[in-house]
């Protein structure tokens, strides 16, 4: 193999171009050629392809977002799409592609291998949402942007002696909410893991209010529904008036990091190598903290692992 590819695609995490780097340049080190996919799967489409040389990956490791920017393109979903990409493949001279993204582009890559096209995956999510892997790249940078936010929220709900609910991403997955919630104390953390009722939450805030409590921290995972609902049950059910913050996009941006950039940088280097093994069809994990790979085909069969001695963790210390 003398040509690979990488591309970015689905949604963007900090952490992506760290992994774009250690790609290129692991590539580069082992004296291959390394070409970047613009816009995902529809830069593929359309050969917005271009070759990457070591220092066209200068000064990206501290940065977030994607420099190959990143896209959800339909019509690589079908048959034709992905034979268009294909030729754009072939006409490079690219035989190998590194994908850097989530289930979905995953899904993407498992065709490519199917048709005879080698793919290798890398996590990259903040939601940390893949079975197999105890992180995805973004999910720290992701965490540590949300705990920033709370400590601020924090200041002022114990300042005014009020109750927030915070919302943050994660999609169906709740562990940005869960690790976020142990790290900051959060009194209630929703997960759509776990169910909780409004009663159940009402009776914690009524029971901190007697205990004289300055201020409730209510964490609630976008899976769950939305934090403004969660008000209004609240609201409804025992007339208490609290305040909403939806976190939203910040969740996504900012430099990595240094665990995201040394995971990314050890995922990227592996996935060249497995590449040029011949390997195909895997996917990039960390697991105890050793870079194993395992069937992209498996981990799209399985539901990520909740990790049910934290969550226990963090009621029993918020107790
Ligand atoms: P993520 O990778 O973050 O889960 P998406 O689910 O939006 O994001 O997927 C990103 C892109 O991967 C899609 O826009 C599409 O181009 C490609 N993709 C997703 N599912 C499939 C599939 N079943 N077959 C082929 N390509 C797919």
């Amino acid at each position: 193999m003398k040509k690979i590819g990488v591309l970015t695609s689905g949604g963007d995490a900090p952490g992506m171009n760290a992994a774009i780097r250690a790609v290129v340049r692991a590539g580069i080190y082992r004296g291959i050629e390394v070409y970047g996919i613009y816009h995902g799967y529809r830069g593929l489409i359309t050969g917005n392809i271009k070759k990457l040389n070591v220092s066209d990956v200068g000064d990206i490791v501290q940065r977030g977002g994607t420099i190959l920017y990143t896209a959800r393109c339909e019509e690589f979903k079908t048959e034709e799409g992905r034979q268009k990409g294909i030729e754009q493949l072939k006409k490079f001279g690219i035989e190998g592609l590194v994908v850097i993204g989530g289930d979905g582009s995953f899904r993407g890559g498992v065709k490519l291998t199917e048709l005879g096209f080698p793919t290798i995956g890398i996590p990259g999510t903040i939601d940390n949402d893949i079975p197999g892997t105890d992180f995805t790249i973004g999910f720290d940078t992701a965490l540590n942007t949300i705990i920033d936010a709370i400590d601020k929220i924090r200041d002022t709900a114990t300042s005014h002696e009020r109750r927030f609910i915070v919302e943050v991403m994660g999609r169906g997955c709740g562990d940005l909410a869960m690790w976020a919630g142990l790290a900051d104390g959060a009194e209630t953390i929703m997960v759509p893991e776990k169910k909780e009722s409004i009663d159940t939450i009402v009776e914690r805030l009524n029971r901190g209010l007697q205990r004289g409590k300055k201020h409730n921290i209510i964490l609630v995972a976008e899976g769950v529904g939305s934090a403004n609902d969660v008000a209004d049950a609240i609201k409804a059910r025992a007339n208490m008036d609290t305040r909403v913050t939806v976190l939203g996009h910040v969740q996504r941006g900012g430099s990595p990091t240094a665990f995201d950039r040394v995971l990314a940088s050890r995922m990227g280097s592996r996935a060249v190598e497995l590449l040029l093994k011949g390997e195909k069809g895997k996917m990039i994990a960390v697991q105890n903290n050793k870079i194993v790979t395992h069937d992209i085909l498996n981990v799209l069969t399985k539901k990520h692992e909740f990790n049910n001695d934290l969550y226990k963790l963090a009621k029993e210390l918020s107790i």
